[in-house]
């Protein structure tokens, strides 16, 4: 399962650190943009481990998003043209027997590259 982690004020503090040993639950962080400030980190967090750690996060003064459906695409805009597909760096878009393009959303990191290079703005990241 996709979180969102929304830190601030906070950022010297090793928080991910301290979830992991409050939770004992292992957590992949997918990407993390962290200034002097504040800072949106992805994680990936087995699902049946969620709750536990988004409360842990929240008890460290945290915000925490659930991601049901990182990326969304508006199947009436997409005309499988694949440019997706070349420029996901996780491989979420893939060509199948029709030539059509599927996806696996439960891959998707968020960074927002196929948002710009899709020609019909048919992409969109969603924040929770
Ligand atoms: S780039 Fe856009 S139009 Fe092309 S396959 Fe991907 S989502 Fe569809
Ligand atoms: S935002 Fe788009 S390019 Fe980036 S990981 Fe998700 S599906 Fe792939």
């Amino acid at each position: 399962m996709k979180m969102v982690i929304h830190i601030s004020a906070m950022v010297q503090d090793p928080v991910i650190a301290k979830v992991i040993l409050d939770t004992g639950v292992a957590i992949n962080v997918d990407r993390a943009n962290i200034d002097a400030t504040s800072g949106e980190i992805v994680l990936e967090v087995p699902a049946d481990s969620c709750a536990r750690v988004a409360h842990a996060f929240e008890r460290e003064g945290a915000s925490v998003s659930v991601l049901e459906h990182p990326i969304i695409r508006d199947d009436a805009e997409c005309v499988h043209c694949g440019a997706c597909i070349s420029v996901c760096p996780v491989q979420v878009f893939s060509f199948v027997d029709d030539w059509s393009v599927a996806m696996d959303e439960s891959k998707c990191i968020q960074c927002g590259t196929c948002v710009t290079a899709c020609p019909h703005a048919a992409l969109r990241v969603m924040s929770e």
